[in-house]
């Protein structure tokens, strides 16, 4: 394909979320970017150019934000006065620019859909913040609470390559270590492994490694999390001098957490932990005097490092293992809003919000090699285990359903980890929930105003954000799935496209404004400051 024709795609392309903003959509400086496509995929984004239903196509791609894999549907809704019955207004599949309805596909995964993960590490990206300096209906003195960044580690299970900050991978052995390994393999490294070394993060020696430990840490990893909630709590009421039961009282804990791979395969988490006052309603009371977030790190260490559970073994025979996180534990204070007590602070609340936001979208597949050697022992390690499961199962007549890894299998291409990648204490900030309802009613007020020919107000959006009243309206729809996706390969590359360059634009205009928003985090990240 031609730069003139990728070009036209482009202009053709609408950008709504430009449009909407009452702004020139920017043609130049952002080229059609199809990447690589076979004969077969060209020849289809060509006919899709050329097709009647082009303009039609486009915008049912730009009403889901050109998602990679939209849902279809057909069917009708209606919108009906809650009170008096009436009907408001209709909805038909059949007045969709297609004739068919597309829904986003909402899935978080970047390598999945990278528009509808983009909007989930948005949102993600606004919840965080809003729990670290207010705003989306948190009170701004939410800042002035203690506020910890902690990173939970898990333990080693063998040795593995690493980057060590630009020295040598493991230049010496331990005290009473070998050279070699039983197996004849080095135990030392001299190599100074650059980003994106495929030997990163795996082991020195495969047959040396833990791997049964390994999955079994990472398959209680969140059992892991939840007790370290606990024994906080129980950490805080001990330095509070009250009992555990009578600490909401005094303090809650708040906490906005993921879970993020690291390249030997295994999950540490990050969270950001907040302090706020007694239990309230509107939760976000200010923390008590004298509780500073200095101190709350030290606490948050001390708990993280006394946390431990005894796992169940894997089969007979097996041993129980006492699962602990690992040694490098890392908990410091992060100075909000208007705080400046710690003017060497690494990180800004932004910053934080970023990296967190970033680690909710990505996988096991995103982040680690899962189709390296060690991932594909790691996989093999759990078909060994739950065969062995099986087959005990079978010969004590149990089922495996009850067996506390039945379900290991099932997440062998999470490499065992079964927990959720994002989550948070329930007043840590407004929850994802809410920001999309804020989305839907915004998006109404902006089909509204388009109907009627006027241009929606900037300054409305932050009443409609606020905006919390009950709903007065119901709507009753009857829907059935069409299917999913668009209807060839070279659909989906266009969709693709068109996202990257919205995201693109998006970045430009961040940097302009100076708003604080993921894309501004991702550029931030890109320049490396
Ligand atoms: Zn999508
Ligand atoms: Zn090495
Ligand atoms: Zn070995």
């Amino acid at each position: 394909m031609t730069r003139a024709t990728r070009d036209r795609v482009w202009d053709a392309v609408p950008l709504r979320s430009i449009e909407q903003a009452g702004e020139r959509p920017a043609g130049e400086g952002h080229p059609l970017d199809l990447g690589h496509l076979d004969p077969a995929t060209e020849a289809q984004v060509l006919a899709r150019l050329l097709s009647r239903d082009f303009d039609a196509w486009s915008e049912a791609a730009s009403r889901v934000g050109h998602c990679a894999r939209p849902i279809r549907l057909h069917g009708s809704s209606q919108t009906v006065d809650a009170r008096t019955g009436e009907v408001l207004s209709s909805f038909s599949s059949a007045d969709s620019p297609l004739g068919v309805l597309h829904v986003r596909c909402g899935n978080r995964r970047g390598s999945e859909c990278p528009s509808c993960s983009r909007l989930y590490a948005a949102d993600t990206f606004h919840l965080i913040r809003a729990g670290v300096i207010g705003g989306k209906g948190v009170p701004e003195q939410v800042g002035e609470n203690p506020l910890v960044f902690a990173t939970l580690t898990a333990p080693s299970f063998g040795l593995v390559h690493g980057t060590r900050g630009g020295r040598a991978c493991r230049p010496f052995t331990t005290k009473g270590q070998h050279r070699v390994c039983e197996h004849g393999r080095p135990t030392v490294c001299h190599t100074k492994h650059a980003d994106g070394d495929e030997l990163l993060g795996q082991p020195l020696c495969r047959d040396c490694y833990d791997y049964e430990s390994h999955l079994v840490w990472q398959w209680w990893a969140p059992e892991l999390w939840r007790r370290f909630t606990i024994d906080l709590r129980r950490t805080l009421a001990k330095q509070l001098g009250v009992p555990a039961s009578r600490l909401a009282e005094l303090v809650t804990v708040q906490y906005a957490k993921v879970a993020e791979y690291q390249l030997r395969g295994i999950v540490h988490f990050h969270a950001l932990i907040r302090l706020d006052g007694p239990k309230t309603d509107a939760g976000f009371a200010p923390a008590p005097a004298g509780l500073t977030a200095a101190l709350l790190a030290r606490l948050v260490e001390q708990a993280a490092a006394g946390v431990s559970f005894d796992a169940p073994p894997l089969h007979q025979g097996d041993v129980t293992r006492r699962l602990r996180f690992g040694a490098q534990l890392d908990a410091r204070p992060i100075a909000a809003a208007r705080r400046t007590d710690d003017p060497d602070r690494a990180l800004t609340p932004e910053q934080v919000a970023g990296y967190l936001a970033k680690y909710a979208t990505k996988s096991a597949t995103d982040s680690a090699n899962t189709d390296s050697p060690h991932a594909r022992r790691l996989r093999a390690t759990i078909v060994a285990i739950v065969d062995r499961q099986r087959a005990e199962a079978a010969a004590n007549d149990q089922p495996m359903a009850e067996h506390p890894y039945g379900l290991l299998f099932k997440w062998r291409h999470m490499l065992g980890f079964r927990g959720h990648f994002s989550t948070k204490s329930r007043r840590y900030s407004v929850t994802l929930g809410q920001l999309r309802r804020r989305r839907v009613r915004y998006e109404r007020a902006l089909a509204a105003a388009n109907r009627e020919g006027r241009t929606l107000d900037v300054r409305d959006l932050d009443d409609l954000l606020q905006d919390e009243t009950e709903e007065t309206t119901l709507v009753i729809g009857h829907w059935t799935y069409a299917g999913t996706g668009w209807d060839t390969d070279g659909d989906t590359e266009l969709a693709k496209a068109a996202a990257a360059r919205a995201r693109e634009y998006a970045q430009e205009r961040a940097r302009a404004r100076k708003t604080p928003c993921i894309d501004q985090f991702d550029r931030n990240e890109r320049e490396g400051d």
